[in-house]
């Protein structure tokens, strides 16, 4: 796997090893790389000639300056399991690379309100430097495809709506979302949980569980049983919502044929964690 840090290296590098007419696929993340992670990686590799990952971690889309400096960052382990999953090329900018004096930070495309709610009302201008990330990370690499996991499904949607609306030339492809074992949705805020923290946390997925197994019940009802579960001492619920999958606008039982999913975030010791699925 070939590592670079500078846009001109990566864009040469590229221009170099694409030959002509195939394509490329681009996973983003943050780091602190986990199964989840890497099956978009698998993801991209059976479906391009060339797949390229980055690494950074966008202090842009971070509120909170704790969680920000906590942000692991096992450098050395990410590109070991890279490596071993054949990735061909690591994007690992720094801060200034990213973001050069003339960058636009003012831009904030209209996403029809689908950054308002859930994550970006927890987490006020998450979405913003979400959105200016992924694009400047599209300007540079270029990419055919580009794979996200449905583990951050706002985000997905959001950055799906971002593409739309600047008619960028890339397929979003959205990838289920790995679990451990017990259902966890593997994430790399999971090994800040306690033992005790990490026994509990597979409630949020049986409750998911739970409402897609009864989503013939009305919705108000399935949100009250989530609620109070997700409620339980030691959970402290962020929101749990059962909205239109597409758009995630509001639903009513009448509107029960669209897609629907479930978003739900709930902080247990102190660790925000994020889950949804498909009803
Ligand atoms: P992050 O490093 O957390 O920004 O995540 C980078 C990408 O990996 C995003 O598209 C996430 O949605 C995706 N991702 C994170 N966790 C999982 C998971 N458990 N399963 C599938 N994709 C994931």
């Amino acid at each position: 796997m070939i590592v670079l840090q500078k846009v001109k290296d990566i864009q040469n590098c590229l221009k170099n090893s694409k030959i002509e007419g195939l394509s490329v696929g681009f996973v983003p993340t943050m780091g602190a790389l986990h199964q989840g992670h890497l099956s978009l990686i698998s993801q991209s590799k059976d479906n391009n000639p060339l797949t390229v990952c980055s690494i950074f971690v966008n202090p842009t889309q971070f509120n909170d300056k704790a969680d920000l400096e906590k942000y692991p960052r096992p450098i050395e382990r990410d590109i070991e399991l890279l490596e071993g999953v054949g990735c061909d090329f690591l994007f690992l900018p720094t801060v200034d690379e990213m973001y050069p004096p003339d960058f636009d930070f003012d831009y904030n495309p209209d996403l029809g309100g689908l950054d308002m709610a859930y994550e970006g009302a927890s987490r006020p201008g998450h979405f913003k430097g979400v959105v200016q990330v992924v694009r400047r990370l599209l300007q540079i690499v270029k990419p055919d495809n580009l794979y996200m996991g449905q583990k951050d499904y706002q985000q997905y949607l959001v950055c799906k709506k971002m593409i739309e609306i600047n008619q960028l030339p890339v397929s979003i492809v959205r990838c289920d979302i790995a679990r451990e074992p017990d259902g966890l949705a593997m994430s790399s805020r999971n090994v800040r949980l306690s033992p005790e923290a990490r026994k509990l946390a597979p409630i949020i997925y049986n409750t998911l569980m739970r409402v897609k197994l009864s989503k013939e019940k009305p919705i108000e009802e399935l949100l009250s049983f989530a609620r109070k579960e997700l409620s339980l001492e030691g959970c402290e619920l962020d929101y749990f919502d059962i909205v239109n999958a597409n758009n995630l606008s509001a639903i009513n039982d009448k509107g029960k044929n669209t897609p629907l999913v479930a978003l739900t975030t709930v902080k247990i010791d102190g660790v925000r964690l994020l889950d949804n699925m498909l009803l």
